[in-house]
């Protein structure tokens, strides 16, 4: 979400890179960040080359002809032996035909896009805008999975949340992780369902805050840095905005809108719809704990109410 409304994260929205100009951004790592900036993308999708020489791409992103080129340009002289891809969101995986196309790179990711959980009326439209139906890996990872290549071993870590297939890759020899969306230093992560599940997501960053790696290089944006105490400020926010949603419920403010309304304070205009997405996933994770009830499947035009259950028992 924006930063407006969360003072409790130290967020770092400092960059410096020019879009499709490569740049070292740690050691053994270039970073071209593509020309598409925007209230969910911040400067830019961020694509990365591992190594020197025989090389990996880490997420080609969208399916924009100039960022094609450049990244192609910035290895030029070089062989793409892999492509890793975080996620299927649509600033993410578009470039990977086009890529593949022109190095003959094997491409590793988690699997196709899905949804967290089962659809429900009117999911299926907001699923269709978000992802990248099309694409296939050459390789499935699984959580643990390592893959090498020259110089460099890239550990594949599920992290899903922000989206059901979300993977996050450790560069072992680097000591440091691409986070994807799941940890990004400018901003919270869009977790929207049914892309994505809060409960996914808090476990996703619990997962990581048990990992040691104290740099994360994201999909948008600069560095993530002590990355440790960042993810636990992460989920302490999220534990914060859990609080928000639980005290508005109790005051009797029993829709997404109102709750919005009342616990976004000063949202920028164009997030009002992923913060309507955000409410409800909190709501699908309290209502899956029995913390809040519903009629039906938890929907974004439902009405919510707290159980009789004390909190936590779920
Ligand atoms: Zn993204």
């Amino acid at each position: 979400m924006a930063a407006a409304v969360t003072d409790d994260v130290p967020f770092d929205k400092t960059f410096d890179l020019v879009p499709d100009q490569p740049k070292e951004v740690a050691p053994g790592v270039r970073a071209v960040v593509a020309n598409n900036p925007g209230p969910f993308t911040f400067k830019g999708t961020m694509s990365y080359i591992l190594g020197r020489g025989k090389v990996a791409i880490v997420d080609p992103g969208p399916d924009d002809d100039a960022h094609v080129a450049s990244l192609l340009d910035a290895v030029r002289g070089e062989t793409v032996t892999h492509i890793f891809v975080t996620h299927t969101h649509r600033d993410h995986s578009p470039a990977v035909p086009k890529i593949k196309a022109a190095t003959g790179a094997e491409v590793f990711a988690e699997g196709p896009h899905r949804a967290s959980r089962p659809i429900h009326i009117g999911d299926t439209r907001r699923l269709d805008a978000s992802g990248d139906m099309d694409f296939r890996p050459d390789t499935a990872l699984k959580d643990g999975d390592t893959v090498s290549g020259d110089g460099w071993t890239m550990e594949a870590i599920t992290t899903p949340g922000h989206c059901a297939n979300h993977m996050a890759y450790a560069y072992k020899e680097g000591d440091l992780l691409f986070a994807g969306d799941h940890v990004m230093a400018w901003s919270t992560t869009i977790v929207a369902p049914p892309d994505g599940a809060m409960s996914d997501y808090m476990a996703s960053l619990e997962k990581l805050a048990r990992r040691p790696e104290p740099i994360y290089l994201p999909g948008h944006g600069a560095p993530v840095r002590d990355a440790q105490r960042y993810v636990q400020f992460l989920i302490r926010h999220r534990q914060g905005r859990e609080a928000s949603i639980l005290h508005r419920l109790g005051k009797g403010e029993a829709d997404v809108p109102t709750i919005v309304k009342a616990v976004y304070i000063g949202l920028d205009p164009r997030l009002v719809g992923a913060a309507g997405l955000s409410t409800l996933a909190h709501l699908e994770d309290l209502v899956a704990r029995g913390v809040v009830a519903t009629d039906g499947p938890p929907s974004i035009s439902g009405r919510y109410r707290l159980t009789e259950r004390p909190r936590g028992t779920g």
